[in-house]
């Protein structure tokens, strides 16, 4: 009773305690990551595990002429080869049953920065975090990257990755020149003028074309930009989105859209980086921040439920708060990553991505409202973040998720793992793919293989294509993977 007293007559000490208690709080939820990769007891796995998967082995890449070698002798044994980067794809591309898996993380070498044409040349084992970091104090930047920088080089030119940038189109077409292992074991420079269309193939080409060395991308300028926020409504977006683009102020941009019950689907939190005309040499790269209470909050979000309200909400204001801020184009393209690690035991959250040409967003979202529940907590099947991204018509490689322009509905989704809940989730995604595919749209394959082999083949009409130069360029078949094996091998006959 007197300490309450006392409390009430000080209020800073009541303050202290609350402080003290939410931190400790804070300070205790465990940053555990997420278990994947090359050595699951005795089995392989990548980001979300969904495909264990027995290898007949895992070897570094240590240099380029061992590399030869081991195709050589895999064209005349018979063995096949799998390539990883850093196996953030999640649908068996990093490996295969009874294959080789070449880990290609140690080939990382910065070989050239050319400050005058804004070019670097690096191996393809190298991350984006490294290429940054060697970079920036140029005064250079990336023209095009994921939003985060803990992928690979060979890793995202396979998948043909895409971030927030919306001036310079796919990342395919900001490479200059390769270095190649074929699948026959030559070592070939490939250049955009190249006569035999290497690079149609390679990118986006899921490491079923050979092994991508080294790459001479093009750079652009490391500059600052202002951050400009708003809230949109969904049916308002295409259109904003349209007058965006014409002018040409902005550089970067994304959109959030609510999956919370009140607002679902109606609203959304666009981010703009305008330019400012300045380039930056001194600002230091980002290091990641605010990963307990984002990981808190992120969690109460996937409560679901008035809980997701109020995670909108407190998102709502924390991107108010950034709006007229500075950041540099290289910081825009490391957004922190850690905080979205998921690790409860029966459960998976996996990502999954749909296109559709930018002036099918707003009937496409309409529709989309009919198909999913507007409040998921009681469901095993959950939805919890959507952002949006703009993909730029692709004119470079053959598996092609971007044949116009098109907005990319980026989706953080979490279920169970037992065959029923895994069932469920198969049969929304489906669903959602049918009516992707309604509004001319298609959807990003380096995820899990939720989707049919007819969806994919009617998504990725260009599919007999790639299958047809596949045979011919690696007539024995030498490099192979889950994703290739399901979509395309056994996908050909069905
Ligand atoms: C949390 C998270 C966020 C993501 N965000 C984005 C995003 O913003 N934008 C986006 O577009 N994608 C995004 N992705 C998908 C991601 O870009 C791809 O999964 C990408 O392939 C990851 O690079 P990696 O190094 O992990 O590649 P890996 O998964 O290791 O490999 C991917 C493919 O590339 C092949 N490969 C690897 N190295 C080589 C090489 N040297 N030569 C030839 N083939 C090779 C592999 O065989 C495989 O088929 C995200 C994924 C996750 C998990």
């Amino acid at each position: 009773m007197q300490t309450i007293t006392k409390m009430t007559k000080r209020p800073w000490v009541l303050w202290v305690l609350v402080v003290v208690f939410l931190s400790l709080i804070l300070w205790n939820i465990p940053i555990e990551k997420r278990k994947y990769g090359l050595s699951q007891s005795n089995l392989v796995t990548d980001y979300t595990g969904l495909l264990p998967e027995r290898v007949e082995r895992v070897m570094e890449a240590t240099n380029r002429s061992d590399l030869q070698d081991i195709i050589k002798e895999a064209n005349e044994k018979g063995y096949k080869i799998s390539l990883a980067g850093l196996q953030h794809s999640q649908g068996g591309h990093t490996y295969y049953k009874d294959g080789v898996v070449l880990d290609m993380r140690s080939l990382d070498k910065i070989l050239e920065i050319d400050e005058k044409n804004k070019t670097i040349r690096v191996e393809a084992g190298a991350s984006w975090e490294e290429v940054q970091q060697a970079i920036t104090p140029y005064g250079l930047a990336l023209k095009v990257t994921q939003s985060q920088s803990i992928f690979t080089i060979g890793g995202s030119l396979s998948v043909n990755a895409h971030g927030r940038d919306i001036r310079f189109g796919p990342m395919a077409g900001t490479v200059k020149e390769m270095t190649l292992l074929t699948p026959t074991g030559e070592i070939i420079t490939v250049t955009r003028d190249d006569s035999k269309e290497w690079m149609k193939y390679v990118f986006g080409g899921y490491g079923l074309f050979g092994i991508i060395l080294d790459v001479t991308l093009e750079l652009t300028e490391n500059e600052v930009y202002a951050i400009q926020t708003e809230e949109v409504k969904t049916k308002e977006y295409e259109d904003y989105f349209k007058r965006l683009m014409d002018d040409d102020k902005t550089a970067m941009h994304y959109a959030r859209v609510s999956v919370a019950p009140e607002t679902f689907l109606e609203e959304m939190y666009v981010i703009n980086y305008d330019i400012t005309g300045e380039i930056d040499k001194d600002t230091p790269l980002k290091k990641e921040e605010g990963i307990r209470i984002s990981k808190f909050a992120l969690d109460i979000g996937r409560k679901g439920g008035k809980l997701e309200d109020l995670f909108w909400e407190t998102q709502g204001h924390y991107i108010d708060s950034l709006d007229g801020s500075t950041i540099t184009r290289n910081n825009v393209m490391r957004s922190e990553s850690t905080f979205m690690e998921y690790t409860t035991p029966g459960r998976v959250e996996v990502l999954q991505e749909f296109f559709v040409p930018v002036n099918s967003y707003e009937e496409y979202l309409q529709d989309l409202k009919k198909l999913l529940s507007s409040n998921d907590s009681k469901e095993d099947f959950k939805v919890h973040n959507i952002t949006v991204r703009y993909a730029a018509k692709d004119e470079v490689t053959t598996l092609n998720y971007a044949t116009e322009d098109m907005l990319g509905l980026v989706i953080l989704i979490q279920h169970g793992l037992k065959k029923d809940e895994i069932e469920g989730a198969k049969k929304i995604i489906q669903d959602w793919t049918d009516l992707t595919l309604k509004h001319r749209g298609t959807y990003y394959l380096p995820y899990y293989r939720y989707q049919t082999k007819e969806q994919f083949k009617e998504s990725y009409p260009a599919w007999e294509e790639f299958y047809r130069e596949k045979s011919q360029r690696d007539p024995n078949e030498v490099f192979q993977n889950l994703f290739y094996d399901y979509y395309l091998k056994e996908g050909s006959t069905s």
